[in-house]
């Protein structure tokens, strides 16, 4: 007999309506005790209005309540849930009464665990329900729910069916070891390992949009102090959070906000100018600075268009032409002002980068953060990464799985080529089928499964 448990199931705070779950095999035993008007024959999937009480019989709020009977629930065993209002106070008490009546309090994860442990979802599919959760982006929700749907799952089964079947030619090869392995064997064991291998390693390649859907796009906003960069950043997200002065060097620290361009997350860093200085402060700045240019994908350069390009702007110029052009957006500000800054001059100087001209005051703002966005939007090519169909591979669990997997069946396909014993090559076969069988949940342990669940919020 399991464990019957119980959680808050919605965010915790106000809202119109939150909801409770009970899972386990005394779910409905303990709705009987809740729902003070409870029927005798409670039909599954039929919504029941009435009232929840505590052990007392005392009301604590008018509620709604579902029964799903296992299997045919979330967690494959009974559940039921109650809707009451979005109220910390109405929600804990109903919780607490469910304890009353025997449930015991959730652990984070625990009802999708339940999930995975009685086959309703397998572990990269349970790893889609947190990306769901977690969702910002129109981006990292399609991928997840493609995750969710078993798109990944089914890849990964064919790739394992196909070691499968080399697996067992192998062992033909191994268990009448007296004949001859003819050539055409090895080679045909290589070809099949190949082809495996292609496969993996297409999904390996697809990590690169994965990290985008996770971490975003990293946008630092490099420039001179005062040029604009707090308010092109500000045009950007649509709201004014880094707070925007004409104290040169305000921004001392390095900011960053995620923003959502055309369904695809962005992340900008804004940055303390670059330059020389003996004050600590900005020299840490600084230093963060060049870090986050380092680990950005793009760098937009403002530019003070209605001042001549000054040192300061030279030297940052100087600092950044090293990085592909490709990934460079300068932004010449201030257009409001003046003209002083020559577009093909700043071209020349940073080759292959792309210029725009911008003001960012006046209700400019809005049309200017249109432009940034469609550059940037055109840049990382985003309606083809939002068209994309493949699944994604999103998570470093799954990733650092697929590569050990590769380094297994290339090995395998090595020894092979260079003549060695096929016991040898089988080895690597089976342990790329068992690292690929760990993406799914399958031979993955008790410390996994921890590490993977422990990610959830509470009820879910
Ligand atoms: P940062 O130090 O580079 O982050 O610059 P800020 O965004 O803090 O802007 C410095 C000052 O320039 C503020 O007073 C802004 O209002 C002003 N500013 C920013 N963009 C423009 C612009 O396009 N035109 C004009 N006239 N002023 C601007």
């Amino acid at each position: 007999m399991s464990d019957t448990i119980t959680a808050i199931a919605t965010p915790l705070g106000e809202g119109g309506i939150g909801v409770v779950r009970i899972g386990g095999d005394d779910a409905l035993k303990i709705m009987r005790s809740v729902f003070k008007e409870c029927p005798e024959d409670v039909v599954p999937r039929h919504a029941y209005f009435g009232h929840a009480v505590n052990s007392d019989g005392e009301i604590i709020d008018e509620a709604v309540f579902l029964y799903m009977k296992g299997p045919a629930s979330y967690t494959g065993e009974d559940m039921v849930e109650v809707q009451a209002h979005g109220s910390n106070v109405s929600l804990r008490n109903i919780v607490r009464s469910a304890i009353e009546q025997g449930a015991r309090m959730a652990e984070p994860g625990e009802f999708t665990k339940l999930a995975f442990l009685n086959g309703k979802l397998d572990l990269s599919q349970a790893e889609a329900v947190i990306d769901i959760i977690k969702a910002r982006t129109d981006m990292t929700l399609e991928i997840a729910e493609k995750q969710k749907e078993g798109r990944l799952s089914e890849t990964i089964e064919s790739i394992r069916d196909s070691l499968v079947d080399i697996l067992a030619q192998m062992a033909v090869n191994i268990d009448y070891p007296d004949e001859d392995i003819e050539e055409a064997e090895y080679e045909e064991h290589i070809d099949s390992l190949r082809w495996t291998l292609n496969s993996v390693e297409e999904l390996i390649s697809t990590a690169s949009i994965g990290r985008i859907a996770r971490e975003g796009i990293k946008i630092a906003i490099v420039g001179k102090p005062n040029v604009g960069k707090s308010s092109l950043m500000n045009a950007i997200l649509g709201e004014g959070r880094v707070i925007v002065t004409d104290i040169p060097g305000t921004t001392r620290d390095t900011v960053e906000e995620s923003a959502n361009i055309d369904g695809v997350p962005v992340v900008l860093i804004d940055t303390a100018g670059i330059r020389d200085t003996d004050d600590t402060i900005e020299q840490i700045g600084i230093k963060r600075t060049e870090r986050a240019i380092a680990s950005s994908d793009m760098i937009m350069l403002v530019i003070d268009g209605s001042r001549d390009l000054e040192d300061e702007d030279d030297e940052i110029i100087s600092y950044v032409k090293h990085i592909d052009g490709e990934r460079i957006l300068v932004v010449i500000n201030k257009d409001d002002l003046g003209d002083n800054v020559d577009e093909q001059d700043i071209q020349d100087k940073i080759p292959g980068c792309s210029v725009l001209r911008t003001s960012l005051v006046d209700g400019n703002a809005v049309n200017a953060a249109a432009k940034v966005s469609s550059v940037i939007s055109n840049k990382f090519d985003f309606k083809n990464i939002m068209r994309t169909e493949s699944q994604i591979i999103t998570s470093e669990r799954q990733l650092s799985l697929l590569k050990k997997a590769a380094s297994d069946i290339e090995e395998a396909i090595n020894q092979l080529d260079s003549g060695e014993a096929i016991e040898l090559a089988e080895i690597n076969v089976h342990s790329a089928y068992d690292n690929l069988g760990e993406i799914i949940g399958e031979s993955a342990g008790d410390e996994i499964l921890d590490t993977v669940f422990s990610k959830f919020c509470l009820g879910k």
